[in-house]
């Protein structure tokens, strides 16, 4: 979005800002909401552009494998926590980069997989990871898996690269009072749409297919590939951490 359209719309939506502290950068702030019917993906924080989404995936990072409190800002180099985030140039990697086990991803026809594209930075497709068995201690997708071709094999793939006890802390759109709502048939070679083709914005690679919307079935999948997983739904003291109207699955390699 442009600064210009940014501005007009933090104006518009003066009354739905938001004060308290952001648990990615630990700065005091207003919350900049630009699209009050979608909070989930905006509520911006103006220090570190975190969305009100990625400051939940943090929420569950702090819980699972952080003190109580704490921010991602605030985790050591030192710290043996190796993270693997299929997003680049996000709120993560402006306060993790420089750590040696923060390791980042994404997609380009340009580069052949597993390729260094910048330091910390590869070249990965989620269904062929590169990466040595057992290596992360978290994994982290944001509204990936609804456009992975074969999302089994692609949730098969971050088991395997995760390390034993591991998470695999994500996002995707999922309806939990139906069965997934499988969008495009897969089972060849060639896509073929069983219903209008809904496409996603993407900041990298513009307008992604979504194969489909996750229901209730999901927990079944992820038990088989191994994972125990529980949902975290937003609450009313999330919004001190500018969370709103959000939940993120964390899936424990078991
Ligand atoms: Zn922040």
């Amino acid at each position: 979005m442009k600064l210009i359209n940014a501005v007009q719309k933090v104006i518009q939506n003066l009354g739905n800002h938001q004060l308290g502290k952001c648990n990615i950068c630990g700065n005091i702030t207003a919350f900049l909401c630009i699209d009050v019917q979608a909070v989930r993906n905006n509520m911006y924080c103006p220090f570190c552009r975190s969305s009100s989404r990625k400051r939940h995936v943090a929420k569950i990072i702090i819980q699972e494998v952080l003190k109580p409190g704490s921010t991602i800002a605030e985790i050591p180099q030192t710290q043996e926590l190796s993270i693997y985030n299929a997003d680049v140039d996000d709120a993560f990697y402006q306060k993790l980069h420089h750590h040696n086990l923060y390791i980042c991803s994404t997609f380009s026809p340009e580069f052949k997989p597993g390729s260094e594209i910048r330091p910390g930075v590869f070249c990965q497709d989620l269904e062929h990871l590169t990466f040595a068995n057992e290596t992360f201690d978290i994994a982290i997708t944001e509204d990936v898996f609804e456009h992975v071709r074969n999302h089994q094999q692609g949730l098969r793939e971050v088991h395997r690269i995760l390390k034993p006890g591991g998470y695999h802390i994500f996002t995707v759109p999922c309806n939990f009072d139906r069965e997934t709502i499988v969008r495009v048939d897969t089972s060849g070679k060639e896509d073929i749409h069983l219903l209008p083709p809904e496409y996603h914005g993407d900041k990298i690679r513009g307008n992604i297919l979504a194969y489909r919307t996750f229901g209730i079935d999901i927990f079944d999948l992820l038990k088989k590939v191994g994972f125990e997983t529980k949902v975290d739904f937003s609450n009313y003291l999330d919004r001190k951490n500018g969370i709103f109207d959000s939940y993120v699955f964390c899936s424990q390699k078991v």
